[in-house]
């Protein structure tokens, strides 16, 4: 007599849409973190609360009954209140009926700029590092990405000093083909932020083209050492051709509330709407309406450049008595550091098995730059986010200190 052997349910394989792609560093860096009890300065967020009265407003939408669909485009009330401060801030008027659009997050609002304008072909250019949600963005639209690097200045022992736009490159990169060019200032991770006249330069650089912009400014609010940002909406022929995104994540240290907007005229946002109605329809009202409350009082954000600068100074004061070389950190929540003195073993490890290291063995998470390249780099260069407490801060300073 024969036996059916009962054969196991079959789940079919297909060819992956990413093949390249594993997990995000951010998630890999943060699993590893929890796993040894490590002080976290790798993903980017607070470790501290957001203001009870923001709260208290997100409350307050819910409990007089803000708990059905909002419309498809966000809360009118926040658009209003983000148009009136874009206008206030950059002086642009947006016209928040048709040229603002509430997103679940900046990445949501990034991978939809993308999958709204990026026809398979087209060539869209990324300068590196760049944040790590653009290149899988550009290939599941069937883009090709044209990536550049930042330029690099170096100090006599060979540690980065400034970061700079690689015009150069910029120039040769664009071709008929080019669709979109995505830009971010202040800079994840090396913080460097646009001035005035390379909103200027991009601007003429572009001027007889039909290339977007894709202006990723989430952290707008934190550029140091009396800088300004210099927001794409504040250049009126860049504003023209850009979607600028952001994200009260990061303003308003609510990174878990994953609510964002981009900022579009009306022929580019009605194209993003088109597919930001099918991809979420809506972001969560209750946090829409108490955010447009919260934001009316600009003494809300306007005060995060001091606030951040003054964790930045702490930060980079005690990393000063650490063997890490200190990169510039003008503008973020962001410290870069340079490990390549720390002697062997050590130095020789790759970037990825250095943030390994640390995290295992030293107690403190870090993020590895080369993550922000698709092909890989290895400059000996990590990510540290300051965006913590005093305490957590000095006692990750502490462990630092042992290397
Ligand atoms: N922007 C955050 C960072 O750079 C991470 C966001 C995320 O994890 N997707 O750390």
């Amino acid at each position: 007599m024969t036996h059916l052997r009962p054969t196991a349910p079959l789940t079919p394989s297909f060819p992956s849409r990413l093949p390249a792609v594993g997990t995000t560093i951010f998630t890999v860096m943060s699993t590893l973190a929890a796993e040894h009890q490590a002080i976290n300065l790798g993903q980017g967020f607070p470790d501290f609360q957001c203001d009870t009265a923001l709260i208290d407003a997100v409350n307050q939408a819910m409990v007089s009954g803000h708990n059905q669909y909002p419309p498809m485009p966000g809360a009118l009330e926040l658009r209003k209140t983000i148009a009136s401060k874009i206008d206030r801030l950059y002086g642009k008027s947006y016209d928040p009926a048709t040229e603002i659009t509430i997103t679940a997050g900046a990445t949501q609002a990034i991978f939809t700029v993308i999958m709204s304008c990026v026809s398979p072909g087209d060539e869209v250019i990324v300068i590196e590092p760049a944040f790590d949600c653009y290149l899988p963005a550009i290939t599941l639209a069937g883009g090709k990405a044209i990536s550049v690097s930042l330029d690099v200045q170096r100090n006599s022992e060979g540690i980065v000093e400034a970061y700079g736009i690689p015009w150069i490159a910029l120039v040769k990169a664009i071709t008929p083909k080019t669709r979109l060019l995505l830009i971010n200032s202040p800079h994840n991770p090396t913080g460097m932020v646009w001035q005035r006249s390379d909103l200027d330069r991009l601007a003429d650089l572009l001027s007889n083209t039909h290339v977007l912009v894709c202006s990723d400014e989430v952290y707008e609010h934190m550029v140091f050492d009396g800088q300004q940002h210099h927001s794409a909406s504040s250049h009126p022929a860049l504003a023209a051709r850009s979607f600028v995104v952001s994200s009260f994540g990061k303003t308003f240290h609510v990174t878990g509330w994953k609510i964002g907007y981009v900022a579009a005229p009306a022929s580019l946002t009605a194209e993003f709407r088109k597919v930001h109605q099918f991809n979420v329809f809506s972001v969560n009202a209750p946090m829409q309406v108490g955010i447009a409350h919260y934001l009316s009082d600009p003494a809300h954000y306007l005060g995060l450049s001091a606030f951040y600068q003054r964790k930045r100074d702490f930060f980079r004061a005690g990393l000063a008595e650490t063997q890490f070389k200190l990169l510039p950190a003008p503008g973020s929540y962001f410290q870069c550091v340079d490990y390549s003195a720390l002697g062997i073993p050590q130095s020789n490890l790759s970037e990825a098995e250095f943030c390994r290291w640390l995290t295992c063995e030293i107690g403190v998470a870090a993020i590895p730059v080369s993550a922000f390249y698709g092909a890989g780099t290895d400059s000996k260069v990590i990510r540290f986010c300051f965006a913590k407490e005093e305490k957590t801060l000095e006692t990750a300073l502490a462990r630092l200190r042992t290397v």
